[in-house]
Parts: structure tokens; sequence; C-alpha cells
């Protein structure tokens, strides 16, 4: 196997308030390749008092009006800055996820496309966002004012922490806010670069803060009195601690959670096409994607055609070195994570699903926390793998009768964040996925569509990311009433 490792830059400051300043504390994070599972780099790791001068420096920042009082022209054009200030550093920013993560070098390359994308995007709406409206009701005028929500703590995952950062980071600032990032202790080297983008693009001084750090160190920034908003990408399992945290001082909060989202292929699909798009919206980035469509709903009349032409297409796919061309699976992150999917598979075989390819770890490869691209067959939705999230490129066919058990079986899940249907006929593919409860749904194709709104249904988050709805996720609404 090839290494084509990238060089990956130790950092020894941290970014508060848009400025490299010494950490409070000598603590530190070893970052750990998934490929070669040998230390990359090291970076300093955020404490509780580098959140609370961040938080500070953002208050203030926010209440001097720095930010707000520039004109609509001047913030457009900041953030086009910092998209200009990414796109120059693209090669070293993809190189470095690749290295830290384990994303092969297409994956990493589309994440920071993404996250380009969302801060032009995010520079377009703000250009004509209505901030005001004048109302009129019975004697009465007034007018409607969206106001910045003040603060915003945002705690992000590892799997693509520059887009997620950006896609926070765009909306919070198109909406006037102020931000402390929190990204993940995995892969936190990729977030050093977007703040050195940050910096590049002169924002002013106290407006943003980058600061990496372990579970703590996000409670300790949720639970800030300074922080207005709280905006969470994560497990659903430390959404609902962080929500609850936020209860406390009823705190603003958005969640982005997991999810076990479905595709229902109906009988007149033709499979053919479905699987250019089917294999990277399920196991792309080795199913870490919170995404990723890992519950395939097949016909019961054309299933086992189906699980041989899904299982031969999954067996086919290169797992390897993340910088080789023709890689299409990485390694996973961490060997926690590694063991989790082990876990699972363990745990599908268990309750009686059948493996009909993957299932362990790819032979001949030593080092890496690999593990081969699994189908299940013969599963239930009942199933702990039809359930819950395994985080992992594993895939499990149910079977279904008719389109009603299909709807019902799509929906019998705790989760609703993404799905697809594919169908031979548009309409009636456009007809089921209005039945599918899921904040995004694709029709004859899959994937992650995040400029426009991005969020779950049930245990699969609040609120929504992306597009003006992910601008008005930073604002308050106040009413100024005239002749009352
Ligand atoms: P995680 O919830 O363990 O951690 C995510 C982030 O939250 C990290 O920065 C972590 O340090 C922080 N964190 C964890 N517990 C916290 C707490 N109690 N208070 C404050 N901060 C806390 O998730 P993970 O394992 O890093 O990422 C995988 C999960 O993220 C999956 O469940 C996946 O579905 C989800 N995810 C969701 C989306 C989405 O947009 N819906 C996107 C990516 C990932």
């Amino acid at each position: 196997m090839t290494n084509n490792q990238a060089v990956v830059r130790s950092h020894d400051k941290l970014f508060i308030g848009g400025r490299w300043v010494d950490p409070a504390t000598s603590s530190r994070i070893d970052v750990v390749s998934p490929m070669t599972e040998e230390k990359i780099a090291t970076v300093p790791e955020a404490g509780s008092v580098d959140i609370d001068r961040a938080v500070d420096a953002a208050r203030a920042a926010f209440d001097s009006g720095a930010w707000t009082t520039l004109s609509r022209k001047d913030r457009v054009a900041a953030l086009n800055r910092v998209a200009d200030e990414i796109e120059a550093r693209l090669p070293e920013m993809i190189s470095t996820f690749s290295s830290e993560v384990g994303a092969p070098l297409a994956v990493s390359e589309a994440f920071h496309a993404m996250a380009v994308q969302f801060w032009r995007r995010n520079a377009q709406l703000l250009q004509s966002y209505d901030f005001e409206d004048r109302r009129r009701w019975d004697q009465s005028a007034g007018t409607v004012v969206r106001e910045p929500v003040g603060v915003v703590g945002a705690i992000i995952p590892w799997n693509g922490p520059v887009a997620n950062a950006s896609l926070k980071l765009s909306a919070a600032l198109a909406a006037g806010c102020s931000v402390v990032v929190k990204p993940a202790r995995e892969g936190p080297v990729s977030t050093f670069l977007l703040a050195e983008a940050l910096a590049a693009a002169g924002l002013p001084e106290g407006l943003v803060s980058i600061l990496p750090g372990d579970r703590p160190v996000g409670a300790h920034l949720v639970d800030h009195r300074g922080v207005d908003k709280v905006s969470f990408t994560g497990s659903t399992a430390a959404g609902k601690k962080i929500m609850q945290s936020c209860a406390a001082r009823v705190a603003r909060v958005t969640l982005e959670l997991g999810g076990k989202s479905a595709a229902i292929i109906t009988d007149d699909a033709v499979f053919e096409d479905v699987l250019p798009s089917l294999i990277p919206a399920s196991v792309g980035h080795s199913g870490q994607v919170c995404a990723a469509v890992t519950r395939v709903l097949a016909p019961r009349s054309r299933y086992t055609e189906f699980v041989d032409v899904l299982g031969a297409a999954l067996r086919g796919l290169r797992v390897g070195d993340p910088f080789a061309p023709d890689t299409i699976l990485g390694p996973l992150v961490s060997e926690r994570q590694r063991t989790r999917v082990e876990n699972y598979i363990g745990i599908g075989r268990e309750e009686g699903a059948r493996v009909v390819t993957g299932g362990g770890r790819p032979q001949g490869m030593e080092r890496g926390w690999f593990i081969e691209p699994t189908l299940f067959a013969d599963v239930d939705n009942s199933m702990r793998i039809a359930r819950e999230e395994i985080f992992g490129p594993v895939v499990v066919a149910i079977p279904y009768t008719d389109i009603e058990e299909a709807v019902a079986i799509a929906n019998d899940s705790e989760y609703g964040l993404s799905g697809a249907v594919y169908s031979g006929d548009h309409e009636v593919g456009q007809k089921i996925a209005r039945r599918i409860r899921t904040g995004q749904i694709f029709v004859n194709s899959a994937g992650l569509c995040l400029t426009e709104p991005f969020g779950g249904y049930k245990q699969s988050g609040l609120g929504r990311e992306g597009g003006v709805e992910g601008i008005g996720a930073f604002l308050e609404t106040k009413l100024i009433v005239e002749n009352a």
C-alpha cells in the first residue's frame, strides 16, 4: 500500500478573538493518523479559561457593534474575503484533513469546497436579507425587526470540521453575531488552518474564536452565561445533555444530531441507476456522515436481485490509503470508532441478519483503523442494526411488500435527518418523499444539501442550518409598535 501522508503542521497558539495567543494551560492534543496509527502533529488543547477569554472577547465585540455597524456591503465583502482566504489554503486544508481524519482526498475536497460555498452563499443571502418589515393590524402599525441573537457557542464534530464550522460561522456572522467555535479533540488541525483564513480576512477584533477541546470544555461553553445561543452538531446523546443545560437559562439552541436515514427503492427502479448516488450516500467517508443513508428498503419481489447488485457494488469499493487516487473508503477516524462499528457488526450477526459482504477488517492491512464496507440482508427494522446509528460503512437491506409498508418502515425510526426515494416514476417518487418524516429527502438521487435548509425531525435535531432559515436561526424577532 502506498502512503502519501502529507505534512501536518503543529501549532502552539490558540485563536482567541481573532488573535493568536498563548493558551492558558500546557495541555496539548496529540493528533494520530488513522492510517499509520502514528502521531503526526500536536496542537494546544483549550481549557475553560481560554473559553472564558473567548466569550468575553465575543461579548465585547458584539456589544461594541464593531461588526453590526459596518455597512452591509462591507460585511458581505468580509464574508467573501473569508471564502477567498479558505480557497487560498485549500491544498493544505484538504491534505491535512485527509491525514488527520483519514478521509479520501475526493471526500476531503468535497467537504472543503462546501466550506467555500457556505461563505459565498451566506454573503449572497446577506446582500438582500430582510432584517425588518412594516406591518399593519387593526388600528395599529409597527415594525418587525430581526436582530442578531448575540454571542454564539458553536460546537462541532470531527467528521468535516472546516465545513461544519463554516456553515455555522458564515450564517451567524451574516446575522450579526459573534462566535466561539469548539471543534472536537479528533482531527483539530484543519480548524487551525480555518483560523488562519479568518485572521487573514481581517474581521473585527473579538468576533471569532476557534478553540478545540474535549467534552468538558464544550460543556463549559454551553453553560457560559455570556453565550446567548448554542449551535451544536454531534451525537443525539450529547445533544440531549446540551439541550438540558441550555434549559437552565433558556439559552437558544439549535441541534444537528444523528440519523438512520432510509432509501426506498420502488419496484420499477433501475438498480444500476440507483447505485452511483446510493453508494457514496451510504458508505462515503466510511459512513461517518450524519445524513448517511444506511437503511435500504427494497421490494420483496426484487429483494434478492437488489441485495446481489448492492453487495457486489460494495464489495468492489477500494479501501485503503486516503491519498491513493483510486481509494473510495479510508480508515475510520479512531480505534474507538472501529471498535464501535465492529461491535455493531457482531450485534447484527447475533440478531440473525446475514452478512452479504464485508463484516471484518480488510485482509493484509495490519495498520490503520480500516473496516470493510458491510451489507447486512434479511434485516428486520426492529433489529438494533436497523435502529441505532453505527457511524461506519454498514448498510442494512430491509424487504418490504408494498409502498405502505415501505413508508411505515422508513418512518419507524427515532431519527429523521435525510433519506432518498428511487422510482421509475418521478411523480410517485415525489409523493412518497412527502410522506417521510425527515428534514431532507432526495428523489432519484441521494446526498447532502447544506446551502438550503438542513436539519432533523424527531431525535435528529431541532432547528435548521443552511439557506435563509440558517441565518434566521441566529436572529431574535422584535416588534416595535406604533399607534397601539
Ligand atoms: P459527539 O456528540 O461525541 O461530539 C461532537 C462535539 O460535541 C465534539 O466537539 C465534542 O467534544 C462535543 N461534546 C460532546 N459532548 C458534549 C457535551 N455534553 N457538552 C458540550 N460539548 C460536547 O459526536 P462525535 O462522535 O464527535 O460525532 C459523531 C456524531 O455527530 C454522530 O452522531 C453524527 O450523526 C453527528 N453528526 C451530526 C451532524 C448533523 O448535521 N446532523 C453532522 C455531523 C455529525
